[in-house]
């Protein structure tokens, strides 16, 4: 049904073969609800916080009393605006409020506003990587909708009550093509599309609260053939879910295929604790929904010099910043993209590295050694111990050969305890080196120390000097261990190595 602009495959994403399962190929196609980050709702002037008790945010608007009418929230139109541009899409000029009509009980006007025929956000195309493969899954709209109330299914006695504070709140509809052909590749478009709408700032991201809603359209078909009747998967709330889900549903799928039944098209529930999707009702088509243009509102009309002042305004973009890491710093696009998966990161690099100029090395660090800490203490980088200056500090002294990696190693366990805790006054450089200092972690740089312990260990061990000169690589390691011992850890590995062939060829 796409009218809009209707761009072919990629080229890359033309050569690649689609994953088979069982002989089929599956077709995924996303739509995301993504709850617009606006302090009050789409089209009244009711908060739009999470948490609040039932039925306190909800005005005559969201209520539906006669005689209300809606206003347009411009924020909620700017954040479309904003993610058009961030996605490279088409931001329509003009476009269409309509009314979705259908009967619910948390629905109170009895339709839904939303956009039908012409909306804001057309086209556009999403970027990322599935493992080191470069994918990109095509757009085909994103519109202005609100959102429905909430049914509170009160089991203890045996009652539904209506919360309306959800309704009205703004969201944005994100549909693409059925462009993707696996459950992995859906997960790592559906987080890539995450990243890109909390790091543009419109949308809070959080799945548990309904911020982020997936929907999977899911299909399967033998290669060549048409498409399959598509089954929509809902209540996916988490990432794993999300996976979870999709194989379920394709493993059903065909079973059903091949046990000879026809796939009737349905919305489908997930259920986390079975692991299950279960035909939730058959979908209606756009005709049951009677839509038309809502009477109450005007075309949204969007001018060139609104779309401008959002541009100038709007924070560099992960993949924009990710090239530029590899152009500014010469990082792998692998590395760059790890170091954009959100803004904190990104920052934090940045940071260290002009503190350090020292890019690689904050690259591995970060990616490394400082995570698996933040994993194993189980918390963010914003909540990091050691700050990007503290890193930097640290690196400095690895790139200009005070300490070994090793030693940076036992710099960072103490940093990581004591960075908090640094004296007034004190520079970052100046505790990294009172560290160094303190547990004398120094590589030893005087080559005429080095010489005597490597001439010491030579003298001591004919053995592997004859087994090395025999041609066994291997009897150098030990006595580079051997020299790195008489060090007590202190030599630098290449600059033994550099003294033994030295000495030896
Ligand atoms: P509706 O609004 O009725 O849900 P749309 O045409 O908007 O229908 O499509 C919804 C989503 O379903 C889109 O993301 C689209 O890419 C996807 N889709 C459409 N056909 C298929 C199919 N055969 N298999 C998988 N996904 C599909
Ligand atoms: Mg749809």
């Amino acid at each position: 049904m796409n009218a809009f602009v209707e761009k072919p495959p990629s080229a890359s994403r033309a050569a690649l073969k689609s994953p088979l399962v069982m002989g089929y190929e599956v077709v995924i196609g996303f739509e995301t609800h993504a709850q617009l980050s606006t302090q009050s709702k789409i089209f009244s002037r009711a908060a739009t916080a999470f948490g609040a008790e039932p039925n306190t945010q909800a005005c005559a608007v969201d209520l539906a009393l006669p005689g209300t009418l809606p206003v347009m929230n411009k924020g909620a139109v700017e954040r479309a605006i904003q993610f058009g541009l961030a996605i490279g899409a088409h931001v329509a000029k003009k476009s269409i409020f309509a009314r979705k009509n259908y009967f619910y009980p948390d629905l109170p006007k009895g339709y839904q506003i939303s956009q039908f025929e012409i909306p804001v956000v057309q086209g556009g195309e999403i970027e990322f990587f599935l493992g080191e493969q470069k994918m990109s899954v095509r757009l085909e709209r994103a519109h202005l909708e609100e959102d429905a109330g909430k049914s509170l299914h009160e089991d203890f006695v045996g009652q539904t009550g209506i919360d309306l504070n959800r309704a009205g709140t703004p969201l944005l509809e994100i549909v693409t093509q059925p462009d993707m052909r696996s459950s992995a590749e859906a997960v790592a478009y559906a987080k890539e599309l995450h990243k890109i709408v909390t790091w543009i700032g419109i949308c809070d991201g959080n799945m548990q609260e309904g911020s982020f809603r997936c929907d999977a359209n899911v299909s399967v078909r033998k290669p060549g053939e048409a498409l399959g009747t598509r089954r929509e998967v809902k209540n996916l709330n988490s990432f794993k879910f999300m996976q979870q889900a999709i194989d379920y549903e394709v493993r059903w799928q065909i079973e059903q295929i091949e046990d000879g039944h026809a796939i009737q098209q349905a919305t489908v529930l997930f259920n986390p604790d079975t692991g299950e999707t279960r035909a939730m009702r058959t979908k209606e088509d756009a005709a049951d929904y009677r839509y038309f243009p809502d009477p109450d509102l005007p075309p949204l009309v969007i001018s060139d010099e609104w779309v401008q002042r959002v541009r100038a305004e709007m924070t560099e973009l992960p993949r924009v910043m990710a090239a530029r890491f590899v152009s500014d710093y010469g990082l792998s696009d692998y590395d760059a993209t790890a170091l954009t998966q959100s803004r904190v990161i990104a920052a934090y690099f940045e940071a260290a590295t002009k503190a350090c100029g020292q890019p690689k090395l904050v690259s591995n660090w970060l990616m490394g050694e400082v995570s698996r800490r933040l994993n194993t203490d189980e918390i963010a980088l914003d909540a990091c111990p050691v700050s990007a200056l503290y890193l930097a500090a640290l690196i400095a002294r690895i790139a200009d050969g005070t300490i070994s990696n090793n030693a940076a190693k036992q710099v960072l366990d103490k940093l990581w305890l004591e960075a908090s805790a640094t004296a007034e006054g004190q520079t970052a450089v100046g505790q990294v080196d009172q560290i160094i200092e303190s547990d004398g972690l120094k590589q030893m740089n005087d080559s005429g120390e080095l010489e005597k312990i490597v001439d010491d260990v030579l003298a001591a061990n004919p053995k592997n000097i004859e087994e090395y000169k025999a041609g066994n690589a291997k009897a150098l390691n030990a006595l580079v261990g051997q020299i790195m011992k008489g060090s007590k850890g202190k030599a630098n590995p290449q600059q033994v190595n550099d003294l033994l062939r030295q000495k030896l060829d």
